[in-house]
């Protein structure tokens, strides 16, 4: 990670900080792997900073909790697991980087493969290294985004799984609408990823390890077939963070948010009735109002969109947000705490227990999801485990 060490510790400096309760993602894991089958893996996706959480702790905290495997985007995210010392089982979920395939082989990450060009260039990194690659076969059934279409998936798999320079160790695909109410979409996808799979059972071929749900898909009980062979495991990214894939989705008890971005405030101030706050005056003071400022602003990740609609918590007190937010600068309403000073603890996103503004909050405002909101939280915002 290419870490800006000035900025970041005027952010810290400033008071602002992701702190990430890693008990809490353990937790987390631990509750879905009990809320799950006996006989389903839990996979933890770590994908973008693990969801803005930081890759190496929430990846250990996630096989403190049970996880039996680890999945990223990217093969430098893999490396850098690797890099910490960690050997679980890693896979990379997307289309695999060519140019980064020896090193991926190298540090024994399992690649996702979705074509033959793929399957080629992981075999000749193989053949390269002088040995086997682990590959996971993802078939397109209905994402349209990475992976083989069913006739593909087919041919592709006869020929990994007959190719000793290749273990063919699992076959997966991903679902487009399982957070949606209406479960079509996903029964169809289900089913022709159920027709792959016996297309290829009935020539003999069945990949050790099956998987095929993300966090919605886990909630709605969709985790695959269990009369087939193979052994099952979920893709849970969101929910392993605490938050739920969609407002309408119940989260299991015990699961909860593990991150809270905290600054202090910089500034406390009075502003007279009538006068504009903050770029564009598009929020006028209707009495004289205490005012605070926080050093947080759009360049950190809180949108811009939450101008005159976000609050954050200070003294426990919703303050709303006053005009827009800026680039490294928010102000918000003292009026519910006159009494706060410059100092005083403000917390920008939180866990929703106390009155603070969520992540998912943060995104209905700002005409987003949750995901997004976690995942532009800026690497300049040093991250505090406890
Ligand atoms: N599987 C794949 C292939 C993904 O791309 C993602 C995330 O985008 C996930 C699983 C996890 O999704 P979620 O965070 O909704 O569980």
């Amino acid at each position: 990670e290419q870490v800006d060490w000035p900025t970041r510790l005027s952010c810290a400096r400033a008071g602002l900080h992701a702190i990430i309760d890693l008990d809490q993602l353990a937790t987390n894991a631990r509750t879905l792997v009990r809320f799950l089958p006996p006989d389903v893996e839990l996979l933890a996706v770590l994908k973008a900073n693990a969801y803005g959480h930081g890759l190496v702790p929430s990846a250990l905290a996630a096989l403190a909790g049970g996880a039996r495997w680890l999945g990223v985007a990217r093969i430098e995210e893999g490396l850098l697991l690797r890099q910490a010392g960690l050997t679980a089982p890693v896979i990379v979920l997307g289309p695999p980087n060519h140019a980064r395939l020896r090193a991926a082989v190298a540090a024994d990450l399992t690649l996702a493969v979705g074509s033959l060009a793929d399957v080629e260039a992981v075999r000749s990194a193989a053949s390269a290294l002088g040995r086997p690659a682990r590959v996971h076969l993802e078939v397109d059934t209905g994402m349209h985004r990475f992976g083989a279409t069913p006739d593909e998936a087919v041919a592709l798999a006869r020929g990994l799984a007959s190719d000793p320079l290749l273990s063919f160790e699992g076959i997966y695909t991903h679902f487009a609408t399982a957070d949606a109410p209406d479960c079509r979409t996903l029964r169809r996808q289900m089913e022709r990823f159920r027709a792959v799979r016996e297309r290829l059972l009935a020539e003999g071929i069945h990949p050790p390890v099956v998987h095929q749900a993300n966090s919605a898909a886990t909630l709605r009980g969709a985790l695959g077939d269990p009369d087939l062979p193979g052994r099952r495991v979920v893709r849970v990214g969101i929910l392993f963070y605490g938050l739920t894939p969609d407002p309408a989705l119940l989260l299991p008890p015990g699961i909860r948010p593990a991150l809270t971005l905290q600054a202090r405030l910089a500034r406390c101030f009075v502003v007279h009735a009538g006068e504009g706050i903050s770029y564009g005056h598009t929020y006028v003071t209707k009495a004289l109002t205490h005012c605070g400022l926080v050093p947080v602003g759009y360049a950190d990740g809180l949108p811009r969109a939450l101008s005159n609609q976000g609050w954050f918590l200070v003294q426990g007190q919703r303050c709303p947000i006053l005009g827009r937010v800026c680039m490294d600068q928010t102000t918000i309403s003292l009026e519910a705490v006159p009494q706060a000073e410059i100092g005083t603890t403000v917390i920008v996103l939180g866990t929703g227990e106390d009155g603070a503004m969520t992540a998912w909050d943060a995104a209905t405002l700002s005409g987003t999801i949750a995901y997004e909101i976690l995942t532009s939280l800026a690497t300049r915002i040093p991250r505090l485990y406890q």
